[in-house]
């Protein structure tokens, strides 16, 4: 027994080990302070129909806007989060602040006689098992006025699948305020399909890496791309491409069926001026302006 302990820690005080730890930690002390700090922020990327290009939505991508290391990508820190549990309240900062931006913008956008934006917003294992969750959510929804309609919650297949019986509570319970449940990543995780009946889904988004390959016509891509299309039909799931990087993919995606994507070829992911400058008429946006002037 003690050798077993001895040699463990033996191994724990590698000094590889001990500077990725120590690394590690200051990463998490950084992450820890960085809500405090409002060094969060929040990249809108426009989903479009792959027919005209016309935007229908938005997906909210976080993205940390470190002292000293710049702008970091979720890749860098969302991990990390996951492990601490930080992303709890970094899940939530991310659903309050990308409801209360979009409801803003919806409502200029309907004044000005057009459609509300879908808002889709990314949610990981940790936050969905949470007590509080479905409460959470609503609770969003009643404080900034975003219309349940409206938002798309995105999870990963293996979120789903870790406890299901709760995981179905949940969704069910949302489903029935209006919101919608969307499956990220569709096609790289599990190979069983009997879940997509099991939880209340409405869209599949097809993986970058299905899309990556897609030419028009042909390739083994193109034929699972195309299949997974065909699955979302024949099950009255809604299909989002991911990835859309040029014009013979997103040919492609268009006849194989799927009626939405997003991807370079249209936009990539915008800061929230950008992102408003896009989506929120003219009009809407510059009659404060305007009527300041004329005073
Ligand atoms: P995702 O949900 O699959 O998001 C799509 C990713 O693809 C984004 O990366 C986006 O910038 C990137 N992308 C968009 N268009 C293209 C394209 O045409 N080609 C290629 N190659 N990539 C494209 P990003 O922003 O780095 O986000 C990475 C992942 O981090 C997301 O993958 C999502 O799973 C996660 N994530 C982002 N925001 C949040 C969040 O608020 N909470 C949680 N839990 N996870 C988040
Ligand atoms: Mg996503
Ligand atoms: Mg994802
Ligand atoms: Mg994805």
């Amino acid at each position: 027994r003690a050798k077993a302990g001895g040699k463990g820690r033996f191994a724990f005080f590698e000094p590889s080990m001990h500077a990725e730890a120590v690394a590690r930690l200051a990463l998490e002390a950084d992450l820890r302070a960085a809500l405090e700090r409002e060094e969060l922020a929040i990249s809108y990327q426009p989903i479009v129909t792959l027919q005209d290009a016309t935007v229908i939505g938005v997906e909210a991508l976080v993205r940390w806007e470190h002292p000293t290391r710049g702008s970091m990508k979720p890749a860098d820190f969302v991990p990390v989060a996951e492990e601490t549990g930080l992303i709890t309240s970094i899940g939530a900062w991310v659903m309050q602040e990308a409801c209360r931006r979009v409801a803003g913008w919806n409502a200029a956008r309907v004044g000005a006689g057009q459609e509300p934006l879908t808002l889709t917003v990314n949610v990981s294992a940790r936050q969905v098992y949470e007590p509080g969750f479905v409460d959470g959510v609503l609770e969003v929804l009643a404080e900034t006025g975003f219309d349940a309609a409206q938002l798309l919650l995105e999870i990963t297949e293996s979120v789903l699948l870790d406890r299901p019986e709760l995981a179905r509570e949940r969704f069910l319970a949302l489903r029935d305020a209006g919101v919608r449940l969307a499956v990220d990543d569709f096609g790289t995780g599990y190979s069983a399909l009997g879940y997509l009946q099991a939880f209340p889904i409405d869209t599949l988004k097809i993986d970058k890496s299905f899309v990556a390959g897609l030419r028009r016509g042909s390739g083994s891509q193109a034929a699972l791309a195309r299949t997974i299309v065909a699955l979302g039909r024949a099950l009255s799931l809604r299909t989002i491409a991911e990835g859309v990087e040029d014009e013979d993919q997103r040919i492609a995606l268009r006849d194989a069926g799927c009626a939405f994507g997003q991807g370079f070829l249209f936009s990539g992911p915008l800061d929230p001026v950008a992102a408003e400058a896009m989506l929120v008429p003219r009009v809407a946006r510059t009659r404060g302006k305007r009527a300041l002037k004329l005073a």
